[in-house]
């Protein structure tokens, strides 16, 4: 096949607008609803609680202003431990430490890279009194969410859903979003469908969301003058931001149909190479497939080392790994990406207790992934993922000629 550098780039994930955005901005505009209240956020509160079947929703400036919600409503207060998947973006985390909590990190599984209920099992065993879970149903692949639910509920531990990558994703039919007590979306510009920013708390329990309503309002109390009993927050949506929300909300199952059609090229297309992509339990779940990623096969990895701030690797004939990969789009002018780098080998949260399936994991923050369990795998699932997996190109406007052609690169990798 004849390839060549692309004269546009394609992006990892990048928005696409449709026209009716326009048009409720404007609509704010003229009508100077310029403010953090305004019928655009209401109809966004509205189309969520449509779309997802939940009870309530409140419009929030960003998924992570949403997170801290999250946090705060569930109650957790300086040196509780709340557990977090290992393999997530650091939004995921951050608003536990803005409440004082004590991360405590739970390694993934292969089948899903989400969550390892076993691993979640052996957190309890070591910390039975931790406040919240929060998790991540990563790349838009839902979390085994039963197994998860059950063990929360053995231990009263408070279920948190980070849904932000997952919007439309299903369990069970069920809509991520709508599993935890309380749950999290966002409107980031790279997520499936976008308001520039934005995030959304979501919830079955009407006191927390007038709370969080509350508190994201400065915690202006219902008073003819500023009175305040609680701390507040500046941290509602824009209406202007809330328009472009309402205008991409009717496109979410097209822009799904259009993941899924990359995802489904990119099996095809690797069929015959030593690698897999991100999987997902069929029976039980189907993904928005936000982000295609890709996991090369152990036997077929070149040497590849990470320090915390470069790579290296020594090409190999029949053999790639996700640096040389990496290497290869940029010089087409594509994008991909690394897989999220793991919580526990970040230097911020080094001092975090790390929990595997065999139980606490001194890492010491390092990145070794030889190690194995009893089993006979890797001990450390999310390095091992880290090592061999990366996000490839997965933007909803790229075409299936041009996907051809970022196959056919990743392919020559492995020649
Ligand atoms: C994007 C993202 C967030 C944060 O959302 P923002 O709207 O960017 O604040 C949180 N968690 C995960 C897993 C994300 O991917």
């Amino acid at each position: 096949m004849d390839t060549k550098r692309f004269e546009e780039k394609i992006w990892l994930s990048s928005p696409t607008m449709h026209g009716p955005e326009l048009e409720y901005i404007k609509e704010a505009y003229e009508t100077n609803w310029m403010s953090t209240v305004g019928a655009n956020i209401n109809e966004v509160e509205r189309l969520i609680c449509e779309k997802l079947g939940c009870k309530y929703a409140v419009a929030l400036a960003t998924g992570t202003a949403a997170l801290h919600m999250a946090i705060k409503a569930a109650g957790v207060q300086r040196g509780d431990k709340v557990f977090c998947s290992d393999m997530t973006f650091s939004a995921s985390v951050n608003p536990i430490v803005y409440e004082g909590g004590s991360p405590v990190f739970i390694d993934v599984e292969y089948d899903t890279w989400n969550m390892s209920p076993e691993a979640l099992e052996k957190a309890f065993q070591l910390y039975p009194d931790a406040k919240a879970v929060v998790l991540v149903h990563l790349y838009g692949t839902p979390a085994k969410v039963d197994e998860i639910k059950a063990i929360c509920d053995r231990y009263g531990a408070i279920l948190i859903e980070d849904a932000a990558e997952s919007l439309g994703a299903t369990y069970k039919g069920k809509q991520t979003g709508t599993f935890g007590k309380y749950n999290v979306l966002s409107f980031n510009g790279n997520k499936i469908i976008t308001g520039t920013s934005g995030g959304v708390l979501v919830t079955g329990d009407e006191e927390a969301a007038e709370k969080v309503r509350k508190w994201s309002n400065q915690a202006r109390e219902n008073v003819l003058w500023y009175q305040h009993e609680d701390l507040g927050y500046n941290y509602r949506m824009s209406n202007i931001i809330a328009g472009v929300v309402r205008g991409q909300m009717p496109f979410l199952e097209e822009h799904i149909a259009q993941k899924k059609a990359i995802y489904e090229r990119y099996r095809e297309g690797f069929k015959d190479l030593p690698a897999t992509i991100n999987p997902y339990d069929e029976e039980t779940s189907e993904p928005n497939f936000w982000m295609s990623c890709m996991l090369i096969d152990e036997d077929a990895m070149c040497s590849q080392t990470r320090s915390d701030r470069e790579a290296t690797y020594i090409s190999e004939p029949g053999k790639s790994c996700p640096t040389e990969i990496l290497e290869k789009l940029f010089e087409y002018n594509t994008e991909g990406r690394p897989i999220w780098k793991p919580m526990h080998a970040q230097p911020i949260f080094r001092d975090s207790p790390f929990v595997t399936r065999e139980g606490l994991l001194k890492t010491g923050g390092t990145t070794e992934t030889r190690t194995l369990g009893a089993d006979g795998l890797p001990l450390d699932i999310s390095m091992d993922i880290f090592h061999r997996g990366l996000c490839l190109p997965s933007d909803n406007k790229m075409t299936a000629e041009e996907q051809e052609v970022v196959v056919e690169v990743i392919k020559r990798c492995f020649e």
